[in-house]
């Protein structure tokens, strides 16, 4: 992609209402237009971070079995009155009309419609288990919507619902999603923090939310610190809660060891047994010909929000600083001169040699080094390969890691074969 064409309007200017740093950094680095109050349209390059993301989420989910549908952004009223919580959704549902009068919704979540889906199609437990998920916009007229992406009224999500015969099925779902959580922010190269949101009683209802760790996030969270070093499953057996929850008398760890941060919840993960297959009255019959309403859980990523995250996370005082997974571009190339032939030439060529394999974002404007050094560190791609004139005369480029801001010199040949 060449930047001159590349549609990523930077700026310098920090936004004046912009509170926290990935809503500055968005703004700053032309992801995002703000269209009204917690509405965002997305620009290409915020467009890439989101496709990277959800990639990472769909390859994740089909390691579970998890099959990806579109279910739909605007549904009919009767759906959510039959589950009961058309009233009990209150403002945070934008409700429509068509022209015929119909009531309708902007969806918010789709417990309901999955579960109708599913009741057209499954009447026998040989259609267990089975779990569809989708990755599609929400809307929720939330009363304060604010820190840009990160609590938005439009949103993207990740939401996937789970149907299965029995509560030990319905288990085995859940801890299957659990680890697949883990899983998928620990690609992103985030350390997911799971929370556990409910009482988690037999029979009862179980929730863990997933929270991020940032100064900016809207929770407080107590944690054991053996959580930052621990993986898998062991993450779901060591201490953490939400100030909602936490006792400091009943504090189940020593003091010394007990961490405090601030979290974003990027992820929550529900068991709620069969609260809409019955409402719903959406059941199979099992083996023994007996009528049996499913035990479901739903399964949420705030795909939009990670963007936030991922950036509250992992940036320094000049920008962003993506993980290599979810970088918009592997890549970027700064032409130093684009005036120089000599440089020209060599940028052409280590562009042509890598861009076939590798993301790469050319910066080939006609700009000062000055800005074209900032936008670089602002926009927050892993490497950078710097041709100048200078470094070209001994038959040199540099090659810089934003994340560590080491720079080294080396033959072109070599940055090449660094990514091709
Ligand atoms: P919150 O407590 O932050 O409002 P929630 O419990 O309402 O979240 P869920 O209904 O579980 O959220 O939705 C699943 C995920 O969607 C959340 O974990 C979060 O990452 C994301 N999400 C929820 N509301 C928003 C929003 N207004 N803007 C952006 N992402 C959101
Ligand atoms: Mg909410």
């Amino acid at each position: 992609m060449l930047f001159s064409r590349f549609f990523a309007p930077t700026s310098k200017d920090t936004p004046a209402d912009a509170q926290i740093a990935s809503h500055r950094l968005m703004l700053r680095a032309g992801m995002i237009s703000q269209t009204a109050s917690g509405i965002y349209c997305w620009l290409p390059l915020a467009v890439r971070v989101l496709d990277k993301i959800s990639r990472i989420i769909c390859e994740e989910q089909d390691r579970i079995g998890a099959q990806r549908v579109y279910f739909t952004t605007i549904q009919p009223a009767n759906l959510w009155i039959e589950s009961g919580r058309y009233d009990s959704y209150g403002k945070e549902m934008l409700r429509l009309r068509d022209r015929k009068d119909g009531e309708f919704l902007y969806s918010p979540t789709n417990e309901e419609q999955a579960t109708d889906v599913f009741r057209q199609y499954v009447q026998s437990y040989r259609g267990l288990p089975t779990m569809l998920y989708q990755i599609h916009w929400k809307f929720r007229d939330e009363i304060r919507p604010r820190f840009g992406v990160m609590r938005g009224r439009e949103f993207l999500m990740k939401d996937g619902y789970s149907f299965d015969l029995n509560f030990e099925g319905a288990q085995r779902t859940y801890r299957d999603v659990f680890r697949s959580y883990v899983r998928t922010f620990q690609r992103m190269g985030l350390t997911p923090i799971p929370v556990q949101a409910d009482s988690g009683a037999i029979g009862g209802n179980m929730s863990h939310e997933f929270q991020i760790l940032a100064e900016s996030g809207e929770n407080t969270l107590y944690y054991d610190r053996k959580l930052l070093t621990a993986s898998g499953d062991e993450l779901s057996t060591i201490f953490a809660a939400t100030d909602e929850k936490f006792d400091p008398q009943a504090s189940p760890i020593p003091e010394k060891e007990l961490m405090v941060s601030r979290g974003v919840e990027v992820g929550h993960i529900f068991y709620f047994g069969a609260k809409y297959s019955k409402s719903m009255n959406a059941f199979v019959l099992n083996d023994k010909g007996e009528k049996v309403f499913p035990e479901m859980g739903s399964y949420g990523v705030g795909v939009s929000r990670l963007v936030g995250a991922i950036i509250e996370a992992s940036h320094d005082e000049r920008g962003i600083i993506w993980p290599e997974p979810v970088a918009p571009f592997d890549v970027t190339l700064l032409n130093l001169h684009v005036k120089n032939e000599r440089c020209c030439e060599m940028a052409r060529k280590i562009y042509d040699a890598i861009s076939s394999e590798r993301d790469v974002l050319y910066d080939d404007r006609d700009i000062t080094v000055g800005e074209k050094l900032a936008d670089a560190d602002l926009i927050g791609i892993p490497w950078q390969i710097i041709v100048g004139p200078k470094n070209l005369e001994n038959g040199m480029v540099e090659l810089k890691n934003r994340r560590t801001g080491e720079v080294v010199k080396t033959s072109p040949e070599a940055a090449i074969g660094r990514f091709a």
